[in-house]
């Protein structure tokens, strides 16, 4: 397996070399936690979105409360895990995106995202595109539910994240560790969320907040920063007990940084 994977990594150091010289430098780059599994990054003249929703899925009752996607840079460019409507969010983005936007998504799900009236970017696993200052890069996930699903590194100078929409527990994440970290922060979903379907009551379909301090770990995450929380429907979607203080008790134990942002709280870099 690193024998296959040294031409990619052979591939992003060579692009991170070409894209190093830009004048974006990471000590301007803005950190907004978005509703849900939202992520948005902002670096002199570009936005980046990650998995953003807009559109009020929860009946008034967004967890945590529902932020406006908006955008004030020329560019803009929306990274998107996966279609399921709690990540795409079409109206959304048709709107932040206008005419000048790009959706950067993997190749499986390029189509689809283009016969919704977006411009798109379609990637392969492993091939890393750069945008704006930054470098994306598609790597592997596993959807709870058998989509396509990808998570994202992101980089910018010499910082390094990785958004993680809603994927299960997965064999890769060592390979994405060593591959690409370590990482100032992580983007990790953690509410363990059962898909109450017969035939699986009982198997997450998202990882658990355990799970996610043993992929921090395995990602030499500086700090995780959990996503995809807060919310309760059973008998169709029903999460662990306390996922935040869950995740806060076992990344204490195991020696992991956690920095809880809500929706439409910002950090940069530097704080
Ligand atoms: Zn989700």
């Amino acid at each position: 397996m690193r024998k296959n994977a040294l031409p990619f990594l052979f591939a992003w150091f060579l692009i991170c070399a070409i894209a190093a010289p830009g004048t974006i430098y990471a000590a301007d780059l803005q950190i907004e936690r978005l509703t849900w599994a939202g992520v948005k990054l902002v670096s002199e003249n570009t936005t980046v979105f990650i998995d953003a929703v807009g559109k009020d899925l929860w009946d008034g009752n967004a967890p945590e409360g529902l932020v406006p996607v908006t955008a004030d840079t020329d560019r803009r460019y929306a990274l998107v895990s996966h279609v399921h409507n709690d990540h795409f969010d079409v109206d959304t983005l048709q709107e932040v995106l206008g005419d000048r936007g790009y959706v950067i998504c993997h190749e499986s799900v390029a189509t689809y995202i283009a016969s919704r009236g977006l411009k798109v970017i379609p990637v392969k696993t492993y091939s890393p595109v750069s945008r704006g200052g930054f470098l994306f890069t598609a790597v592997p996930a596993e959807d709870g539910l058998g989509e396509e699903q990808v998570s994202w590194v992101i980089s910018i100078d010499d910082k390094r994240f990785l958004h993680a929409g809603d994927t299960l527990w997965h064999g890769k994440w060592p390979l994405i560790g060593n591959q690409f970290g370590p990482f100032d922060a992580v983007f990790l979903p953690v509410n363990g969320a059962r898909v109450l379907r017969e035939p699986m009551p009982e198997t997450p379909a998202v990882m658990t907040p355990s799970q996610a301090v043993d992929a921090a770990i395995l990602l030499r995450a500086e700090i995780l920063i959990p996503i995809h929380y807060g919310l309760n429907d059973p008998p169709y979607y029903q999460e662990v007990d306390s996922p935040i203080v869950t995740l806060a008790q076992e990344a204490e134990r195991r020696n992991i940084s956690v920095r809880n942002l809500l929706p439409g709280e910002s950090i940069s870099l530097n704080d």
